[in-house]
This record gives structure tokens, sequence and C-alpha cells, in this order.
């Protein structure tokens, strides 16, 4: 179904030209179009997909255009030969600006994409070899095979042809175990860093890719104005780029090529219609065209690619092989206890939310943490799992210390976690969200993606992340957008996505929370048969009914303080415990 889309796409785009009568004009609109769905199509990626918004994008163009415009008017290069280093100079720039931009975080990622976007632009302005404001020119067309490639019509081929490639390119990348992580940072880095992404590495892949594509459109840029200055690579053609990726559909890779069509054509015939009803005193066309694309994403929040999607069939959910290999399984030492927490302590300002606190838990145990609200069962998950430092104290987990520990470290030893707060991408179906839980059981990286040479490995992914779903019982739930469960059960997909790291260890934050009586045995039905499998269980839990059931041992807290630990019936009698609960002895 897809490939048949694209193959009618790329008939439809191949006959254009040869449109008996279709102007010059129309020829060259669409040259441009092409043009700015190259960068859009890696502000889709960086800023829909990522989240990551940025304004300077026009910037990268220009790496790649003065690059080329350089080499070949000033040294003499063949066009084509300037391709590699055009690309080598805008990723070695993105490289630069991106491992100072990407670890800002709010709003200051965007400022600092306009803070560089316009320095770059009087940089571009500035320098004697890049011509100053005049720019380079003369900068001579591409040419194939002595065929010089210098009328619009020529060109076409080629710039359309590598805006196929690069969507083509960009959706593998976006189906595969690295698109998943791009898609993760949206969901906040705690939860990515818990599958064992890194999101700083991630996050500079997608700015450098982005930055490529502009790069490139910058490159053809050149030999097809065949002259270079600093105005279209500003902070202004930034902000134009960044509407096409959201106009379009920030998050779809056609949706580029809608919302790039979409801002040139319609700049265009404001730029004729609009002089002709109001006059020229003014440039009323920008004014209009401003509130024409508020009006558009008013109309249509998510941008107008779902919006065209949803006239044609579902497309069926993606297969599954259910017969692929299972991956790997971790080797799993019979070291004991298998979890060690000692003298733990966690202090925020004043606040000892966690106060020397020690206990254990055994392999093919169900332990539970319980204690009143802000007892601090959370901070000591947070403390076992990496994602906070601790103040003082130890954990050991399978003989190892991994107190101070990073998470992707822990999560990479075998402790796999669910969140009191769901952390699930809501827009990202089930199946996806859960697979991103086989990140670290999986190894194809960014080229491989790219490329499609990972499809071996991304069917067991995928098929470890079903067998999983199946396991909590959600398999009919599985296509579905996972925001689009109730709450209960979207924890039910944190523990799915949990099992897949293969975990030694499953730590549950309140699992029982919002589901229903029939809900809650099928759970304590799950993690008991977990149990018998090996896997040891700590989770936080309110309902003392499910909670006593269920576990071996019990510790509780109150004030960050363990007051009592031991199995269930003890618990159940302790004065200490009851005073805690109920405020006062029974
Ligand atoms: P529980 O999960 O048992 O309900 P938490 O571990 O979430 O409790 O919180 C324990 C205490 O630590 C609470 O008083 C809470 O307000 C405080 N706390 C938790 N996280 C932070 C934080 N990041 N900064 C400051 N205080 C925090
Ligand atoms: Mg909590």
């Amino acid at each position: 179904m897809r490939r048949f889309g694209l193959i009618i796409f790329v008939a439809i785009l191949a006959v254009i030209p040869l449109i008996p009568g279709l102007s010059v004009f129309w020829i060259t609109l669409l040259d441009n179009i092409g043009l700015a769905a190259l960068v859009a199509m890696g502000l889709v990626l960086l800023t829909g997909v990522g989240g990551l918004t940025s304004f300077g994008q026009a910037a990268f163009c220009g790496f790649g255009a003065y690059t080329s415009a350089v080499l070949t008017t000033r040294f003499g290069f063949d066009p084509w030969a300037t391709l590699p280093a055009a690309l080598a100079v805008t990723g070695l720039a993105a490289v630069v600006l991106g491992l100072v931009t990407v670890r800002l975080s709010g709003h200051f990622l965007p400022l600092g994409t306009i803070a560089w976007g316009i320095s770059l632009y009087y940089l571009f302005g500035k320098i004697e070899l890049l011509g100053r404001h005049d720019g380079v020119s003369g900068v001579p067309p591409l040419s194939i095979f002595g065929w010089s490639l210098i009328e619009p019509q020529a060109v076409y081929y080629v710039i359309w042809g590598f805006v196929v490639l690069a969507a083509i390119a960009t959706t593998n990348l976006l189906d595969s175990r690295t698109g998943r992580a791009i898609r993760a940072l949206r969901g906040g880095r705690v939860a990515a860093e818990a599958f064992g992404i890194e999101p700083a590495r991630v996050k500079l892949l997608v700015f450098v890719y982005a930055a490529l594509l502009a790069g490139l459109s910058g490159w053809l840029y050149a030999h097809v104005q065949r002259a270079v200055n600093p105005t279209p690579f500003g902070v202004n053609a930034g902000i134009e780029y960044l509407f096409m990726a959201v106009v379009g559909g920030a998050g779809q890779v056609w949706g580029a090529l809608v919302g790039a069509s979409l801002v040139i054509l319609l700049k265009d015939a404001l730029q004729r219609v609009v002089p002709f009803l109001f006059g020229t005193s003014a440039q009323y066309e920008t004014i209009v065209f401003g509130v024409l694309l508020v009006a558009i994403l008013q109309f249509a929040r998510e941008g107008l690619w779902p919006r065209i999607v949803a006239l044609f069939p579902e497309p069926p959910p993606p297969a599954v092989d259910r017969d692929a290999a299972p991956l790997a399984a971790r080797a799993k030492a019979a070291t004991q206890p298998l979890l060690a927490v000692a003298e733990a302590r966690k202090t925020f300002g004043g606040l000892v939310a966690v106060n020397d606190v020690s206990f254990q838990v055994k392999r093919g145990e169900i332990v539970a943490l319980i204690g009143p609200n802000g007892a601090g069962k959370s901070t000591t998950f947070n403390l076992i799992t990496g994602v906070l430092d601790i103040t003082a104290g130890d954990v050991t987990f399978a003989g190892q210390p991994i107190g101070g520990q990073r998470p992707q470290t822990i999560a990479g030893l075998g402790i796999a976690r669910s969140f009191q707060h769901v952390k699930l991408l809501p827009d990202m179906s089930v199946l996806d969200n859960v697979a991103l839980g086989a990140h670290l059981r999986g190894k194809a990286g960014f080229i491989q993606g790219l490329l499609r040479l990972d499809r071996a490995e991304e069917k067991r992914l995928i098929a470890e992340a079903a067998r999983q779903i199946a396991r909590v019982g959600l398999a009919e739930h599985m296509h579905k957008p996972a925001g689009s469960l109730a709450l209960g059960q979207q924890r039910i997909v944190e523990i799915a996505r949990a099992l897949c790291l293969d975990p030694d260890l499953l730590l549950l934050d309140e699992p029982a929370a919002g589901l229903r009586h029939l809900e809650k045995a099928a759970l304590s039905e799950l993690l008991r048969h977990l149990r018998s499998q090996g896997v040891s269980v700590l989770l936080v839990e309110h309902d003392m009914g499910f909670v006593m059931n269920l576990t071996d041992h019990i510790v509780v807290l109150d004030f960050g303080t363990k007051i009592a630990e031991g199995p269930p019936a003890a618990i159940k009698q302790n004065p200490a415990v009851l005073a805690a609960y109920l405020g006062a002895p029974e």
C-alpha cells in the first residue's frame, strides 16, 4: 500500500515537466518546493518527531551553498565533486553547534537556534572569501555527462530525485530502532534513559541529520540559482522552514512536502493577488500570509498531512512476524540477594526524603514498598534506578555497586521499571511504545536504519514487543495509540515495556492504581507467573488487599524512614504500621 503510493507519486513527479504548455515559471516553483521540502523534512524529524525546535535551519543551507560556491568558483572544482565537501562542512558545523545547542532545554533551545541563526547570517555577510553581502556569483550549473542542467526542467529531476531519496531514507529511519529512540525524546529524558537510550547522543544525531538535509538543499540551491548571498540563509528563512514543517504536519515525513508546497504556492499567489487588491503601499501580502497560516493551524493543529491521510482508507497495521527468532535472553547471575539497599539516603535541600533506608530483594521474591503518600517510595525507586543521585549509602545489584551509576548502565544490568506518572508516548502505538523497552537488546544503528539493513533484527524486536503485550493481556490494543487506553491499562503497557528488557528485577510504581477488580486479579496472576520464571519484583502499592495476597516481603516507609519490614502476616498486625496508616493503633 505504502509502496504503491510512492510509485504513483514518483510517476506523477516524472511526467509533470512533460506536460505540454507548462511554463518554466511553474517548473521553477516546483524546483523551489523541492529545495524547501528537503529542509522541512529535516525539521520534521528534529522538531516534529524529536521535539527540538530550530529557527536556524536556513543557516545550514548556507554552509552547503557557500562551500560549493567557493570551491567551484575560486578553486575550479566540478559541482558534483563539491557535494561531499558541502555535506562535510555542514555536518561539522552541525556537530559543533549541536553539541552546544542540544544541551539547552525548554525555550532556551529555540532561542539558542535564533541566536546562532542571526550570527551566521552576519558572519556569511562579513567574510571576504564569501564575497561579503554581495555573495558569490558565477556558480556553474550541475551537469550530467557533459549535459548542463541549466534549464529548470533538467535540474527538476535532480532536485526531486534527492527529495524522494531523502523521504525514503527518513521514513526508514523513523521506522527503526534509532527512530524509536528519536521519538522517545519527546517523552522526556527519564523514560528514555530508563531503557538505555542516550538522549544527548540521539539529539545530536537528529540535529546533524536535519542539518545535512539542509546542507544538501543549499548545495543544490547554489547550482540552481548560480549565485549565493546571505539573504536566503537568515532567520526569516529559518522561520519559514519551520512553518512548512508545522503546517504540513510536524512529525510526518510527507507533511514536509505538503508544507513546502503550501507555503511556497501561497506566498507566490499572495504576491500576485494582494498588491492587485490592496495596492502596493505596504507589503500586505506578508500580513495575509501570516493570518492564513494561523488559520490553517487553527483548522488542523496537527498539520495538514494527518487530515489528508484521513481521507483515505486506513492502512492495515504493520505486520508482526510471530515466527521471528526470539531475542537472546540475558544471562542471569544467581547472586543472593539480588538487590541490597544499604543505609540509602536522599535529601532535597533540608527535606530528608529517604532516611538511611536498608532492605533487600531476594531472587524470585515479590517485595512491596508501602507507606503513606510522600513516604519516599518513588524517591527510593529513583535511587535504585539512577534517576536521582544518592546522597549517602549504597545500592548493590547482583553483587555490583550501582549507587550513583547512570540509569542507562543500570538498565543494562537488568533493572526495568514502570512509572507512577505514566511515561508513554501517547501518539505512538502500544506496540512501538513497548518495543522501546527492547532497545538494549538490539544493535542496529543509524545507518542500518536509514538503509533498511535492520529488518531481520527489527522483526525480532517487534515480535518480542508483541509477545510481551500478549503476555500482559493487551493483545487487542496493540496497534492503538497508547494515549487512547485507560490510565490503568497504560500502566500495564508500561509493564510490558519493562518486560521487553528481559529484566532480572522489575520495579513497579503503583501498577494497580486505576485498575478494576478483575484487572487487578490478572495483574496479580501475571506477577506470580513472572516470579515463577525467576523475575524478582519490587513494587509500590496502596491497595493493601493486593499487596497482602501477593508479596513475600513488605517494607514500610513513613516520612522517609523504614518503620517495619517482614512477611505480610506480620506487617498486618504491626502497631507502628497501623499507626502510620490509620493515624492511631487499632
Ligand atoms: P511517595 O512515592 O512515597 O509518595 P516520594 O518519594 O514521591 O513519595 O516523595 C517523598 C518526599 O520527597 C515528598 O515529601 C516529596 O515532596 C519529596 N520530593 C520528591 N521528589 C522531590 C524532588 N525532585 N525535589 C524535592 N522534593 C522532592
Ligand atoms: Mg510515589
